[in-house]
């Protein structure tokens, strides 16, 4: 890998890093407080064409992972919610990129590139989370329509977007072979939005309970072929996984940045912390593993660009977000432990961070669940080193 960035994504990072500094940095502790998702926010970077990132560039989109992680790096160093925001810009849209037909790729990625609508990615049920192929819910053909019922829980933006992907069962005899992959439009009769959750962090994107009852959408509205959904899933999470790893990385920079400066600023025993060796080592080391992680970012990201997604490249994606999501919770953790007890107050950003930075190691696939794809790659021999 070519570690000077390319042109496209070292565009986007400067106005990105901008744009978080003068937009996001001000208004992530209300963000945080309010607990509601940040139109403002939104439109900011709607207006700067950060909604597209990631869809091809004929759809109008920018068509890059690698710029998708840097703008979310940059955002996460001050909120985790609104790098949640562009990323949820990927994952509601990657199965229609993947797999979608022509039409559906008309339909929805242009708009959602240019940030007229806005997307939810809907497979974790009361039954199925790691285990996703034990989902319930089911989608029987009627014609030229799929009817659509069941209940989908946890999901990101799933009461401000304006489509949902959803995932359902079409032969439930079939295994991870008989389920489906749908839009569906979040204004169609039979869709609802059951219950928000109360959470403890991330709070600027709700967390909704969804209902699909005798929800009927055209079958032209179906992502790729019957029997798909689950290999469809697979790959649209696997590719969003490294930038799920770089809200932890900016998360993470953030609260080093903070802690750092503490350091320089607070006295004990006569000298500034940051003089202390123990206070030096704990900095050095967070330093070393947000490197550490930044790499495995862009490695995976530059790998996605080059369409390198599938089964065999999974760990490399994976290595991405369990040490990013790990690291941005330790990192937290020793950032807010060198504020002392002003770390655990909310007039510093650390206790947000922290809470934050919980969420990172379950969405997306648990870290347990990482590790599961890790091993399966070291046993079927796909990582590959030197
Ligand atoms: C804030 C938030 C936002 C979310 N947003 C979305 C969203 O937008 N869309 C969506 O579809 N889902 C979303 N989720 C759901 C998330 O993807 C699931 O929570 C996750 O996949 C884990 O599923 P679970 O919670 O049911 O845990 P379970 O699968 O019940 O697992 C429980 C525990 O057991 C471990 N475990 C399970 N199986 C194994 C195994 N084989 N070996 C070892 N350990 C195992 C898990 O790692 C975990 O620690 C969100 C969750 C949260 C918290």
């Amino acid at each position: 890998m070519d570690y000077e960035l390319t042109e496209t994504p070292k565009l986007i990072r400067d106005p990105a890093r901008r744009i978080a500094r003068e937009r996001v940095q001000p208004r992530a502790a209300e963000i945080d407080e309010q607990g509601e998702y940040p139109e403002d926010i939104f439109a900011v970077f709607r207006q700067a064409g950060l909604m597209g990132l990631t869809i091809p560039p004929e759809y109008g989109g920018g068509g890059s992972f690698l710029a998708l992680a840097l703008t979310v790096e940059e955002t996460a160093k001050y909120c985790c919610s609104s790098g949640l925001i562009l990323l949820l810009s990927a994952l509601s849209t990657q199965s229609i990129v993947i797999a979608g037909s022509e039409e559906l790729k008309q339909a929805w990625l242009p708009r959602s590139a240019a940030g007229d609508v806005r997307g939810a990615f809907c497979l974790t049920e009361p039954n199925a989370g790691s285990d996703a192929a034990a989902i319930e819910s089911r989608a029987v053909r009627d014609g030229d329509e799929y009817v659509i019922d069941g209940e989908k829980m946890f999901i990101s933006g799933g009461s401000v977007a304006d489509f949902v992907v959803t995932f359902a069962k079409t032969d439930p005899a079939a295994g991870t072979r008989g389920f489906s992959a749908f839009v569906v439009p979040t204004d169609n009769p039979g869709f609802s939005v059951a219950r928000l959750d109360r959470k403890m962090g991330v709070t600027g994107v709700p967390t909704a309970n969804l209902v699909f009852q005798n929800c009927r959408v055209p079958a032209s509205n179906l992502i790729g072929e019957e029997g798909r959904g689950f290999h469809i899933a697979m790959l649209n999470m696997g590719t969003c996984r490294p930038v799920v790893g770089a809200r932890g990385l900016g998360l993470a920079q953030g609260a080093l940045t903070y802690a750092l400066d503490f350091a320089r600023q607070r006295r004990t025993f006569g000298r500034p912390i940051l003089e202390h060796q123990a206070i030096q080592f704990t900095l050095a080391d967070m330093a070393t593993q947000i490197q550490a992680a930044r790499h495995l970012i862009y490695h995976a990201c530059w790998l996605v660009d080059q369409g390198k997604y599938d089964r065999q490249y999974a760990p490399y994606l994976s290595f991405a977000k369990v040490f990013a999501t790990e690291m941005a919770v330790k990192v937290s953790s020793d950032a807010l432990q060198i504020l002392g007890a002003q770390g655990y107050m909310k007039d510093h950003p650390l206790e947000r961070h922290y809470r934050d930075a919980r969420q990172l190691m379950i969405v997306e696939g648990t870290s347990q669940v990482q590790r599961i794809i890790i091993a399966r790659g070291l046993a079927e021999g796909d990582i590959v080193y030197g």
